[in-house]
């Protein structure tokens, strides 16, 4: 294994832990794919979440201009699935802090704990497993902006983007590896429906 791993080492630790599967999956947005992955699956293996965690860090410092604000840098995660990733970041870099944010319910607002406050102009790196539509990240983003911060970057493990997808242009965007699943908008344009593979319903 590379102290950064490779595209293909990536996969291959998700694979092995149970984070990626193949078949045929319909997510609640109501996409349809060939691949699944869940993160937090990998992550339970504190080997798996020491390698992924640690060469993301490494993409990190790589970056001169962050290099510089890793004394002050807050590591924020969007919910609880981007915290291991969070931890062994901000462990690796030796940042200094880690906070994330909470949801109320499905379809409340982020928010943060009570009596968290942020410096203003806080430098801040948001971090998650995984980004698909870069919802919950645009919503953190705003909030962090809101709250007197200012978002320096984002990393996640895995770049799965989906044909809805947010852009983040100009921050820069790290992660391990990119995945490029089939999508099928639906149902009726699903290769795998038509083939009639079962297909299972997943929650995120
Ligand atoms: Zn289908």
């Amino acid at each position: 294994m590379h102290l950064v791993p490779t595209h293909d080492e990536v996969v291959a630790l998700l694979r092995q832990t149970g984070g990626l599967r193949s078949g045929h999956f319909e997510y609640d947005n109501g996409l349809h794919s060939d691949e699944y992955v869940q993160v937090a699956l990998t992550m339970r293996y504190y080997e798996a979440a020491k390698i992924l965690s640690v060469g993301l860090s490494r993409k990190l410092r790589a970056d001169s201009e962050l290099r510089a604000m890793i004394p002050e840098l807050s590591i924020v995660a969007p919910a609880v699935a981007g915290l291991p990733v969070a931890y062994g970041v901000c462990e690796a870099l030796r940042a200094h802090q880690v906070y994330w944010a909470e949801q109320d319910g499905h379809d409340q607002p982020l928010r943060f704990q009570q009596y968290l406050e942020l410096k203003p102009g806080e430098k801040v790196l948001l971090v998650d497993d995984i980004l698909r539509t870069g919802s919950k990240l645009t919503q953190l983003k705003k909030l962090v902006e809101s709250n007197g911060g200012e978002v320096v970057g984002l990393a996640v493990v895995l770049y799965q983007p989906n044909p809805m997808a947010v852009k983040f242009d100009p921050l820069p965007l790290y992660f391990l590896a990119q995945l490029d699943g089939m999508y099928y908008k639906d149902s009726a344009s699903c290769d795998l429906c038509k083939r009639g593979v079962p297909v299972d319903k997943v929650l995120v």
